[in-house]
């Protein structure tokens, strides 16, 4: 693995299962030289329980122009890295899009493995189309959050959010004013985990279920797009 022209390897790690963990995964983390990682701790652990002892780095959002500069001039030297992040596919609303554009631009090889992300599970159990689907990550918390929520109102392709627990009922409501209170939506909550649930119905009704039932853990908001038919209805 070492004689590997790929100078970087994108790790994605469970969102909660941790025997969601890829067979190839396991291989790459131990094949390279150093594992860059968002939390060396959280990492840590996981590594543990691979049983799998190998030197972590520390890699986030904080330094990661810098970081990104002196990791290339390493591999330039031939040293082979994985990026993790705490829990899904490093990059996706997660560090690592600058790091792979850098490695990209040096004429080094990068790959990205397949694996655990929230947001693939999150589509395909909402039911609703996902032929084609938009991910918007999180919303801007406070400036361009209504202009984003007013934008995509008009959005046609099923949309996917990521969100914080103590947001959840904040942008429900949101959306439930810009895209119309009847406007069909999927809660996927604790993905993977113990108590994992997928509660679908109209922006409404899911927000009468969260007024009475938990809305802790880690989420994702999965709305369907703006159909002639069911705006006419609404
Ligand atoms: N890189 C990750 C991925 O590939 O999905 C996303 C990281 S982002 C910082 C964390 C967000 O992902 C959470 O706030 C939540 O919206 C979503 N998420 C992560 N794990 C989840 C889970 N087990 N169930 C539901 N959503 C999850």
């Amino acid at each position: 693995m070492s004689e590997s022209p790929i100078s970087l390897y994108l790790v994605p790690t469970p969102i909660g299962n941790l025997k969601d963990i890829t067979l190839r995964a396991i291989e790459v983390l131990k094949s390279v030289d150093v594992i860059l990682a968002e939390d060396t701790r959280t990492s840590g652990i996981l590594l543990k329980h691979l049983e799998l002892s190998k030197p972590l780095q520390s890699y986030h959002i904080f330094n990661e122009h810098k970081a990104a500069e002196k990791l290339v001039e390493r591999m330039k030297r031939g040293e082979i890295f994985a990026l993790v992040s705490d829990a899904g596919t490093p990059a996706i609303s997660d560090p690592g899009f600058l790091l792979v554009r850098e490695v990209i631009a040096a004429g080094l090889e990068v790959q990205c493995l397949p694996g655990p992300t929230a947001f693939v599970p999150a589509l395909v159990n909402s039911g609703l189309p996902n032929d084609r689907f938009v991910f918007e990550g999180f919303l801007p918390h406070k400036k361009g959050r209504k202009t984003r929520i007013d934008a995509l109102a008009e959005e046609t392709r099923t949309i996917i959010l990521y969100e914080s627990t103590h947001r959840l009922m904040k942008t429900l409501e949101q959306l439930s004013e810009a895209f119309g209170p009847m406007r069909q939506a999927c809660v996927s909550r604790e993905l993977t985990k113990l108590h994992e649930e997928n509660i679908r119905g109209s922006l409404s009704e899911l927000i009468e279920y969260y007024q009475t039932n938990s809305q802790k853990g880690e989420i994702v908001i999965v709305v369907a797009g703006k159909s002639e038919k069911r705006e006419a209805k609404d």
